[in-house]
């Protein structure tokens, strides 16, 4: 592959900033200075160092954030902080991006990542990669709205989402609108827009509270608090579905 390209991957800049560092003679491979980003290098067997340092080639990154409410699901906004400014500066890259999106008052789990193919797998439809939620409802959640989930809702605006495991955890009474709070998880199998909501809506009851705590086999790591995120495994990543 060529050296620009080497450099760009492993986190050094851009591709552009990346011309620059070469031009000043920052850049080593097998101990030779080498200018010229067309060079080509073996991305295994030869070894690259940037300002004297060993470098180390990755193409791929992958964290899990426990997404706090307030940032939003954008790798740019004007108005509003992005889950990728949460990423520390050692671990920002221009190309990360959320797979997904959860509205700005929803916390929990975000996988950012700069591997297209993944984005695009784990978003598409018609994989049904299962999204587990925990949720405060303003309501009494009982069988029959437990019934209504399981059979596939009609949304306020005639759309038809697919069958959605709900177990009610907690019912209890509360200053709420209704004078009852329910605590709840739902198992969904689709990724509409705002579908969690909008789903009890249609049975006219309010989500307060939304976080998702799972996507396929992944969990939210029950130590890892709001605002923070971990490098997720090779073997995490392929056994998400
Ligand atoms: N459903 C919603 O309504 N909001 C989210 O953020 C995720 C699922």
């Amino acid at each position: 592959m060529r050296l620009d390209k080497f450099l760009a991957e492993a986190g050094i800049g851009t591709r552009s900033s990346v011309k620059i560092l070469l031009k000043k003679g920052l850049v080593t491979v097998a101990g030779q200075v080498q200018k010229d980003g067309r060079f080509q290098v073996d991305k295994n067997s030869v070894e690259v160092c940037f300002d004297g340092n060993p470098l180390i080639y990755q193409e791929f990154y992958y964290y899990l954030l426990n997404k706090p409410q307030g940032v939003v699901s954008a790798t740019k906004d004007n108005l509003f902080k992005t889950v990728v400014q949460l990423l520390d500066k050692k671990d920002f890259r221009e190309d990360i991006f959320p797979v997904g999106r959860l509205d700005k008052n929803t916390e929990g789990l975000l996988i950012l990542t700069n591997d297209g193919a993944l984005g695009h797998d784990l978003t598409q439809p018609k994989k049904h990669v299962e999204k587990e939620y925990f949720a405060r409802i303003d309501g009494k959640v009982t069988s029959e709205i437990i019934d209504k989930f399981a059979t596939g809702l009609t949304l306020k605006n005639g759309e038809k989402v697919k069958p959605g495991e709900l177990y009610s955890e907690k019912v209890y009474e509360s200053d709420t609108q209704s004078g009852w709070m329910s605590e709840i998880r739902i198992v969904i199998h689709e990724g509409k827009f705002h579908q969690v909501k909008r789903m009890f809506e249609a049975v006219e009851m309010y989500v307060l509270y939304l976080k998702r705590i799972r996507m396929g086999n992944l969990k939210l790591d029950k130590n890892l608090k709001l605002g923070d995120y971990r490098v997720l495994t090779i073997e995490e990543i392929e056994n998400i579905k």
